[in-house]
């Protein structure tokens, strides 16, 4: 049996020994974990160094950690980073070139072997927002190989969010706080008079044949109650709400609205909230030369569109104006990517708005555009929005 209906209960030696035993399988286990005041997501060679005890307030444009009396272990909200930071790296080889002794150029595909990843503690909707990168990367005519390797080889292991931050806005969105599908195995922790445990859901054979190796029981009624009780819980506690209207409508009725001027007059360009964002794909290359010119390298790197580069084409930038950036930007993630991508382009994690550092929050934003296009059907139309 190798769906999520499988279920058991891990205490803290059984996570302790699925870290190890995927280490022993030859992966590289990525995890969250505090360094620098900050919950950060890097190699793990423990379950020990998961950020047991400490949680974090998050508002629009603070973060900080918070410790916590019950040791709990995924009692964080999604920091700066996200999976893409390893499925998609910020900094890629693609090929060098030398000039060989007879005056040729010599191209060296890059031949990096990836690492085989098993991903601890991704969130919800960070897994719908590796679901969109899988779309964007690996699908259509143009595929990633990069990603698609890293990707093929990755173990996906959950953690279901019980403590939503109040720049979350997943449940809006549809991808959280719990996770159905797409998934290797799945944790909701719990931490209650019956002791620290996590309950665990198979959602693969991958899953199933990592859970045989650790020590475990079958889950017992209550804490399948209790676990389901605490997502539903994390669901009435959202943060934030996207305003429940067509967000695709409501987009392509604003192209023209006052409020792009009023956010404009805010946003420093500065690209944070693509840099953050778990479904930003967006890349550019670069070549760089030795001194000689005898050696040349070609990288692709994360690129924004908020760089006035971005959309440089000859003779100046299409989009010059900050109004026009941040349009485009929520724009494309709350409309058009559904034409190009099948699905929206935002999954509700908040980065954008905890990590902005004047604090603009898309949430806002949609809901600022709603009530202004709102006003202005019902003057000149006598209509209400699309819902
Ligand atoms: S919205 Fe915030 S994070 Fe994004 S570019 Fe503007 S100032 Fe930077
Ligand atoms: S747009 Fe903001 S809230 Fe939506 S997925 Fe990106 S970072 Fe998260």
């Amino acid at each position: 049996m190798t769906d999520s209906s499988t279920s058991a209960v891990l205490d803290r030696t059984g996570l302790d020994a699925l870290v190890k035993t995927l280490g022993a399988q030859g992966r590289t286990v990525v995890g969250p974990t505090v360094r620098d005041g900050a919950v950060v997501l890097a190699e793990l060679a423990s379950a020990d160094q998961l950020p047991f005890g400490w949680g974090t307030q998050v508002e629009a444009g603070r973060y900080r950690l918070v410790p916590r009396a019950d040791g709990a272990a995924f009692a964080h909200t999604t920091g700066s980073q996200s999976w893409k930071a390893f499925l998609h790296p910020e900094r890629e080889k693609l090929w060098s070139a030398d000039r060989t002794p007879d005056g040729y150029l010599s191209v060296t595909e890059e031949q990096a072997v990836s690492p085989s990843y098993a991903f601890l503690g991704v969130r919800p909707c960070d897994l719908r927002a590796i679901a969109i990168q899988d779309r964007v990367l690996t699908g259509g005519r143009y595929q990633d190989s990069g990603y698609q390797e890293r990707r093929a080889g990755a173990f996906l292991i959950v953690a279901e969010c019980t403590e939503p931050g109040a720049t979350c806005f997943c449940v809006s969105m549809g991808s959280g706080p719990g996770a159905d599908a797409g998934f290797d195995l799945a944790l909701t922790e719990l931490v209650d008079e019956t002791g620290h445990r996590f309950l665990v859901r198979v959602g693969s054979a991958a899953g199933d044949e990592l859970l045989s190796r650790v020590p475990h029981h079958a889950a017992d009624p209550g804490t399948k109650t209790a676990a389901r009780d605490a997502v539903n819980a994390a669901r009435d506690r959202m943060g934030r709400a996207m305003p429940p209207v067509n967000l695709r409508t409501l987009m392509g009725e604003s192209l023209d609205a006052e409020r792009w001027d009023d956010v404009a007059a805010r946003c420093l360009t500065c690209g944070n909230c693509t840099m953050v964002c778990p479904t930003c794909f967006c890349t550019t290359t670069e070549e760089v030369t030795d001194l000689t010119g005898d050696h040349a390298e070609r990288w692709q790197r994360w690129d924004s569109c908020f760089d006035l580069d971005f959309s440089h084409l000859h003779g100046g930038p299409v989009r010059s104006s900050p109004r026009s950036r941040y349009r485009q930007w929520l724009t494309h993630k709350l409309s058009t990517w559904h034409e190009q991508f099948d699905s929206t382009g935002c999954v509700g994690c908040g980065r954008c708005i905890t990590w902005c550092p004047v604090g603009i929050d898309i949430t806002e934003e949609a809901t600022a555009l709603h009530d202004e296009l709102a006003a202005r059907l019902r003057q000149h139309q006598g209509r209400e929005p699309e819902r």
